[in-house]
């Protein structure tokens, strides 16, 4: 079989490329863990696709370039599985609320690396799973910060997540990305092991007193985790959508086509 030579989206050198994976296999594995054969239901507004063993996944990277968002990967893979990081009890001399996990020891730039990169390639991606998602301008800006060409400052891609109340329902749903807005600000919904990363892609700045709270945060390497309840969420009432669309469309008598 020929080798498929294309260009690679991150280094934009012609070479053989890798099957890139937009959101690492990892969490597909998840997904199966008690359940083997069980995979992940992808879930968008119009359909739900059951029981993914391994993803969506493209001809997107060279095999350096995997390796650089591999590295991102393997850190955001083991901060959703909580095993890097650790639960505050206090900060800043209060008393952290039980509806709230102030996650502190954590590596914010490799997390946040991880993030910007999954938004990324769902934006370059050209899966229908991730349709909705086009950073416009961002996507250069996205591109330029994994290739370390530009800093990562605080205003570039600041995000808030939540977890879902319901890890084990959670861990084998993925919802596709999907832009939401916060007040004025576009921000993307990206769904990952079990949590909600909503991400800012929006140049005008969070403002008071989100902006505050973040750089407060991100100065002392914690990220600010909400729970989540994801049978009141409107995630959970989509999925039922399609399932009723799904069950009226099984019911229409066979349509013939006659000429
Ligand atoms: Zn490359």
């Amino acid at each position: 079989m020929a080798k498929q030579v294309e260009k690679c989206r991150l280094c934009d050198l012609v070479c053989p490329l890798c099957e890139s994976h937009i959101i690492p296999k990892a969490f597909f594995r998840d997904a199966m863990v008690g359940e083997p054969a069980c995979g992940l239901n992808m879930i968008t507004p119009e359909r739900i696709e059951v029981g993914k063993m391994a993803g969506e996944y493209e001809r997107l990277l060279c095999r350096g370039c995997e390796e650089i968002v591999g590295r991102y990967d393997d850190y955001g893979i083991r901060f959703f599985r909580r095993q890097v990081g650790e639960r505050l009890i206090a900060f800043n001399g209060d008393v952290v609320p039980d509806d709230i996990d102030l996650i502190g020891k954590v590596d914010l730039r490799l997390l946040r690396l991880f993030i910007i990169s999954v938004l990324w390639r769902a934006s370059i991606s050209s899966r229908p799973f991730f349709d909705k998602v086009d950073l416009g301008p961002f996507e250069l800006v996205a591109k330029q910060i994994i290739r370390d060409e530009i800093t990562l400052s605080d205003n570039l891609f600041p995000f808030f997540m939540n977890r879902y109340a319901e890890t084990d329902q959670a861990k084998r749903m993925l919802f596709n990305p999907l832009p939401t807005r916060m007040g004025p600000l576009r921000f993307f919904n990206v769904n990952i092991g079990g949590f909600n990363v909503a991400v800012k892609v929006d140049q005008r700045d969070l403002r008071y007193p989100h902006d505050f709270i973040w750089k407060t945060l991100t100065e002392a390497g914690v990220v600010l985790v909400y729970e989540k309840r994801l049978l009141d969420s409107e995630e959970y009432a989509t999925i039922q959508q399609v399932a009723r669309m799904a069950r009226a469309n099984s019911q229409k008598p066979v349509q013939r086509n006659v000429r």
